[in-house]
């Protein structure tokens, strides 16, 4: 079903989109219903939105949430933004880019906070890496983006979308997609597919590590190279030849193999090993 507010919004404004600024507003009502209870948003949760547009989904969070923060960077949205959800004491806005923020600044000590955004697509991979290796006090991130991200975040090892940014996201988190969402959904319509994805961040990240480090630059390494065999694409990893050998007959790992099909378990082993080796 359509939500009118958004257009009625736009035209009210004479709102005119900035497509640098990846400016696609979404106007299904199922979809807003699917985000916020897909991120499972409740009276007590503090949340942090990216991107509020117009405020469609924020006025979705705030009828329930405690408290939502929005960071937009576009200026001709804050004044909009401001008029249209004043009603709402629980509204905080934040006018950066979400790329400058200081979430640890932004979040606090005490209270942990979920995410929930319509990325813009240009900035989803920097974001979410952001807010992954911050290590914040962040319960779940829960974000639409573009179709193909989405697979790669929930991508298994041996298939063509498995990479780094699937290892990064799966060594701290449960990924979930919600459901997907056609180009009509918005104005004006993306070129694209989207998803909403919702990534729950785990209490511990899912294997052990000695030096998070070096097991991001084996990951890295591996698919830098990814036609490589492993004992190619980890020449530059500061072992020896013997040494390295060594380490994949120590970690069980063939290094004939390529990195792509590598689990997170395996590459948590080899990363050790390399580190207990150097
Ligand atoms: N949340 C709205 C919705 O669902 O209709 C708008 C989503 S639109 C895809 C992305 C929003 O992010 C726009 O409002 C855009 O101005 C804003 N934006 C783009 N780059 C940004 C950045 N670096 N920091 C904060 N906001 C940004």
């Amino acid at each position: 079903m359509e939500n009118q507010s958004t257009k009625d919004i736009v035209l009210k404004y004479n709102f005119r989109f900035t497509k640098s600024l990846g400016q696609n507003f979404l106007t299904d009502d199922t979809v807003l219903e699917d985000i916020v209870m897909g991120a499972d948003i409740t009276e007590d949760d503090y949340v942090i939105e990216i991107g509020p547009g117009v405020g469609t989904l924020t006025k979705e969070l705030l009828k329930t949430a405690k408290k939502v923060t929005s960071i937009e960077l576009d200026e001709k949205l804050i004044p909009i933004l401001q008029e249209e959800l004043k009603d709402f004491p629980n509204f905080q806005l934040v006018h950066k880019d979400a790329l400058k923020v200081d979430y640890k600044e932004l979040i606090g000590e005490e209270q942990s906070v979920k995410i929930v955004a319509n990325l813009p697509y240009y900035v989803t991979t920097p974001i979410i890496a952001n807010l992954l290796n911050g290590k914040y006090n962040i319960k779940s991130i829960t974000i639409m983006i573009q179709k193909e991200v989405g697979e790669r975040i929930d991508a298994e090892p041996g298939t063509k979308d498995y990479g780094a940014f699937s290892l990064l996201a799966q060594y701290y988190c449960d990924t979930k997609i919600i459901r997907k969402v056609p180009p009509s959904c918005f104005i004006p319509s993306p070129k694209v597919d989207s998803v909403v994805i919702r990534l729950d961040i785990l209490e511990n990240p899912r294997v052990q590590v000695k030096d998070e480090k070096l097991f991001f630059n084996v990951i890295r390494q591996s698919f830098n190279m990814r036609r490589k065999t492993l004992s190619n694409a980890m020449k530059n990893i500061g072992l020896e030849k013997e040494k390295l050998k060594e380490a994949f007959e120590r970690a069980n790992i063939d290094s004939n193999r390529r990195g792509e099909t590598l689990s997170i378990s395996e590459f948590a082993n080899l990363a050790n090993v390399i580190s207990e080796l150097k």
